[in-house]
């Protein structure tokens, strides 16, 4: 039989190189577009999702029309970031990986613009780019873009949101007038409908898919939260998906770091990306979500797009985006390459009509979800660890030795005792901790008080007392960090603090009336940069008077270089050398839950090697490209 990819016009080099990806048939939009792209003669308007196919779409027939007996640099794509950036160049080398002579460069901002150049200078054909790096070296006079023949504008619309239309237009005036165009954007807002026509000449259009429509292989659903359940409803969500393989997306890089930093304390595998951590970090972020060693990747709009995982089950809108369009990027990580996703939206009760809004620009219709009981989430907690058992892989040779006395111990139990017992284990926890869990559901639930999640519950609860504290945010303290401080102090657990209400130079939580003696206690002779700390009963303290805590603070609040409590520089609380996320490995102690999915441990203490210290050690971002909102 001959191969489909040779049926459109690609030849066996490449055909043998997609081979190679696993890539039997082409996706509906390769179908599509090849044949039209590969006459090389027309500029070209590509209506289409991510996640489809895009990048063969247009990369095989790139390859198949560039003569690379040439070193000179016949094809530039241009796309929004970085990730994506690097994905392109990735796929078309491997696409070109039996193509003889054959030369990729990836140019894009916050690496090695030296080692860019180098490449460049070696002899490129094809150049994948960023738009504030390429302009960049253009200005540096260091590319040569004469023979440029095509120009693909990936992900057209996102460029265009991120600010880059003056540098898009700089670039494509440095190309010549007779190269092809090829524009790929998800939605068609006008100012991409303006470029099309600024730049293209009676392009062929090609719809992949309804105009605007939602993956077809994503699911939305959406919950109504009250706005301080958000993140407790988010948690039950992950409870109640032991399997969960997600990306979360908040509005601001602050929440999408709050809600990481919350997620890694409460014993999640999560990390967050975005635009305030150095290429590097967003590299390892990255990296370990792919390796899937992470299972939430918190995200900001801009930080995520182009990010190209697959098998994501879930995707979170944290919080909706601002622009409606965002939306169908947002819901395009998941359902890729033919898998079905789930898109879920968690919402205020006024935001219902913002769902309409979207359902009508996706052409699809949300279900409205509601959010499990604690009593639901026990339940699939513990049929997914039964599965897990009867599935888990038994390695004989090394566990056989132990089993005579293992069978000893267990001599006394019947086969369905030590079931019993084995299933408590896990279970009893997750029972403890969701036994007064509260309906999170926003209609259903009014003003219960019962305590649950942390800030899941009234206001006002008697059985906790408000304490200040004279340590805020400007001693680059966060709620995690915050919680993990007093725990640490005050030789209490993360269970015994309720709300955390984190100010500037001083901060209100709430301890349960139990334990505030001990804490006290405990707190005599706490110190905090060589200054005292002191917790006072709030009703002692003005709330929200401009309350300078301690009175010795030295050189202003910081005091000069921040120290670590222990002293030496900042490191996490936890005395575990570089910031390091507490899934990491996958493995936690005294929960164990594994990349997969499974059991945490529910005490809140910060964990060894956790990120309790938050951002101690961010740098600037680094990336010449990142220039709005995220
Ligand atoms: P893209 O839309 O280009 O980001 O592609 C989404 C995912 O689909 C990537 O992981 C590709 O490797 C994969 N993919 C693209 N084309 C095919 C194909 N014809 N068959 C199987 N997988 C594909």
């Amino acid at each position: 039989m001959i191969n489909p990819f040779k049926l459109l016009g690609i030849s066996d080099d490449v055909v043998n190189a997609v081979k190679d990806l696993g890539f039997e048939n082409p996706t509906p939009i390769q179908e599509q577009a090849i044949p039209v792209l590969l006459e090389g003669n027309n500029d070209f308007v590509g209506l289409a999702q991510t996640g489809t196919g895009k990048t063969a779409a247009f990369g095989l027939p790139l390859i198949e029309l560039i003569d690379f007996s040439v070193k000179k640099p016949q094809a530039l794509i241009l796309c929004p970031t970085r990730e994506l950036c690097l994905q392109i160049a990735s796929d078309i080398k491997n696409y070109s990986k039996n193509t003889p002579g054959a030369s990729v460069v990836a140019v894009y901002g916050g690496a090695n613009i030296m080692q860019q150049l180098r490449e460049i200078r070696n002899g490129v054909q094809v150049v994948v780019a960023t738009p504030g790096r390429m302009l960049d070296i253009i200005g540096r006079k260091a590319i040569d873009f004469s023979s440029v023949k095509y120009v693909v504008l990936d992900e057209a619309d996102e460029m265009l949101n991120m600010g880059f239309q003056e540098d898009i237009n700089d670039i494509l005036s440095t190309t010549p007038d007779d190269k092809k165009t090829w524009l790929f954007s998800a939605t068609m807002p006008p100012e991409v409908r303006r470029i099309a026509k600024n730049y293209m000449d009676n392009p062929t259009e090609l719809t992949m898919g309804t105009k605007n429509t939602g993956n077809v292989n994503i699911e939305h659903e959406y919950y109504v939260v009250r706005a301080r359940d958000k993140y407790a409803a988010l948690k039950r969500i992950v409870d109640f998906n032991p399997e969960i393989f997600a990306v979360v997306f908040c509005k601001t890089k602050l929440d999408t770091q709050d809600v990481a930093e919350n997620l890694i304390k409460d014993g999640y595998n999560a990390d967050a990306l975005h635009g305030d951590l150095s290429q590097q970090q967003r590299d390892k972020v990255m990296q370990r979500f792919r390796d899937r060693n992470m299972q939430l990747l918190i995200a900001t709009d801009v930080a995520a797009r182009g990010i190209d995982v697959n098998n994501v089950t879930h995707v979170v809108n944290y919080s909706l985006p601002d622009e409606i369009e965002s939306y169908t990027h947002r819901s395009g990580r998941t359902g890729r390459a033919g898998k079905t996703g789930i898109s879920i939206c968690i919402i205020n009760s006024k935001e219902i009509g913002k769902i309409r809004q979207i359902e009508r620009i996706i052409g699809k219709s949300f279900t409205k979800a509601e959010l499990p009981t604690g009593f639901d989430v026990c339940e699939k907690q513990l049929f997914s660890l039964v599965h897990k058992v009867h599935n888990v892989e038994v390695n004989e040779g090394q566990i056989d030795q132990y089993i005579p006395r293992i069978m000893d111990e267990f001599a006394e139990l019947s086969k369905e005792d030590i079931i019993k017992r084995f299933a408590s284990l896990e279970f009893n926890r997750f029972l403890e901790y969701y036994k007064n869990a509260p309906d999170l559901n926003a209609a259903a639930t009014d003003e219960r008080g019962e305590r649950g999640e942390r800030g899941a519950r009234n206001e006002r609860n008697s059985d906790y007392t408000r304490l200040f504290i004279n340590l805020g945010s400007v001693d680059e303290f966060t709620r995690g960090d915050l919680l993990s401080f007093v725990c640490n102090n005050g030789k209490i657990s993360g269970k015994n603090i309720g709300k955390i209400d984190l100010k500037g130079v001083y901060s209100f939580f709430e301890v349960e009336n139990a334990h505030v003696d001990t804490l006290f206690n405990n707190f005599k002779d706490i110190q905090f940069n060589n200054r005292g700390v002191r917790i006072e009963k709030s009703g002692d303290a003005p709330e929200g008077g401009e309350r300078r805590g301690g009175g010795e603070r030295r050189g202003g609040f910081g005091g000069g270089e921040r120290k670590s409590y222990g002293g030496g520089e900042r490191k996490s609380y936890s005395g575990g050398g570089e910031r390091r996320s507490s899934g990491g490995s996958g493995r936690r102690e005294g929960g164990a839950s594994s990349g997969g999915g499974g059991f945490r441990d529910f005490s809140g203490k910060p964990r060894e090697g956790g990120n309790a210290g938050g951002s101690g050690r961010r740098e600037g971002s680094g990336s010449g490209d990142r220039r709005r909102r995220s």
